[in-house]
């Protein structure tokens, strides 16, 4: 075996587009990282089917999303080696999710400065400190029940109220850098482009957002949308199916025909692919509403292979969401919506 390694290093050095690692997480499995220019200076990145942007302005770079803590140290690596002049500055995410964000302490410590959503930065801190606020929650709740047997529920009221506001103040983990949040978004003036950060709302997360670069006509939209692949609805974190359709609205209103989607996860799309996207999203939803609403069980609708059949068969159960954990979703959300209705 040793003889074998030095010459497939050479080779594997030579080949142009991909740089081979280490990558920790998945135990010593090589991790590849492959980069596409799609406009002057502006790159995709792509690890896992995960993908980063890199921007190159005149005297600096920006990447969108930093990837997981194991692709990290690759990705810092490969996008200086794309960036030998320019500095990477700033670094924004999409949102918290680790697979976009697991990166950010290896940009930060080569001295980039991380950009986030204020409600980004609340989900990053609540995800590491997760445990410890399910404790303070219900040790709130046990509190409140207390106190209000006790016949003291005014009392009961201003702990619980104190304790709330104390969450934030006493959580044990901080994050290993420090973020710049905005609200809403940005508009980023730079000496050859210009670029739209927007935040929404209660979509695949509680707060996501996208990055247009208009001069290049480029739409980076992180996981608002997932190219050939069911969504994912982090429901946890206040994502929803009402949210993400508008979500999908607004990306749409924001290209359009030449506009090249760069988005969370696969290849790269068009507007077209986006509405067709949100088509699929919509008949899929309406077909699980109605089985609720004749009310089908989950595993009834799960079982009703109609209402993905065709989509099932183009691959998209077939990504990071399975066809039965999309309908698992969306029978959630049905059941959040119609539930009151039905009784
Ligand atoms: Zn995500």
């Amino acid at each position: 075996m040793k003889k074998l390694m030095f010459p497939l290093l050479i080779v594997l050095l030579l080949v142009p587009n991909f740089v081979l690692a280490q990558d920790a997480e998945a135990g010593n499995k090589s991790a590849r990282i492959l980069h596409k220019k799609i406009a002057d200076s502006l790159f995709v990145l792509t690890h896992n089917n995960t993908n980063s942007v890199l921007y190159i302005d005149k005297d600096y770079a920006l990447i969108v999303d930093t990837q997981t803590s194991a692709a990290g140290p690759d990705l810092l690596q490969y996008a200086s080696r794309l960036s030998p002049l320019q500095p990477i500055k700033f670094v924004l995410n999409t949102h918290y999710h680790k697979d976009h964000t697991g990166g950010n302490k290896f940009f930060y410590e080569s001295g980039a400065t991380i950009l986030a959503n204020l409600g980004t930065h609340t989900n990053l801190l609540t995800s590491i400190n997760e445990a410890q606020i399910k404790t303070l929650n219900q040790e709130r709740t046990e509190l409140i029940a207390q106190v209000k047997a006790e016949g003291n529920s005014e009392r009961g009221q201003k702990l619980s109220r104190l304790l709330e506001k104390n969450v934030f103040e006493n959580l044990e983990q901080d994050l290993e850098y420090s973020v710049l949040t905005y609200t809403g978004g940005l508009n980023w003036e730079l000496s050859g482009e210009s670029i739209e950060v927007k935040t929404i709302l209660k979509s695949h997360t509680s707060e996501d957002t996208y990055v247009y670069f208009k001069n290049k006509n480029v739409l980076v939209t992180g996981d608002l949308f997932f190219s050939k692949a069911y969504p994912f609805i982090d429901l946890a974190y206040g994502g929803g199916i009402d949210g993400f359709m508008k979500s999908l609205d607004a990306l749409l209103l924001s290209c359009d025909d030449d506009t090249m989607i760069v988005p969370g996860h696969g290849p790269i799309a068009s507007k077209n692919d986006l509405a067709q996207y949100k088509r699929m999203i919509e008949y899929i939803y309406k077909g699980v509403s109605m089985d609720y609403l004749l009310n089908k069980s989950l595993s009834e609708v799960k079982s009703n292979k109609a209402i993905t059949a065709q989509f099932d068969a183009q691959g998209f159960g077939k990504g990071y969401v399975s066809t039965s954990q999309f309908i698992e979703m969306l029978y959630a959300e049905a059941d959040k919506k119609y539930s009151k209705r039905q009784k």
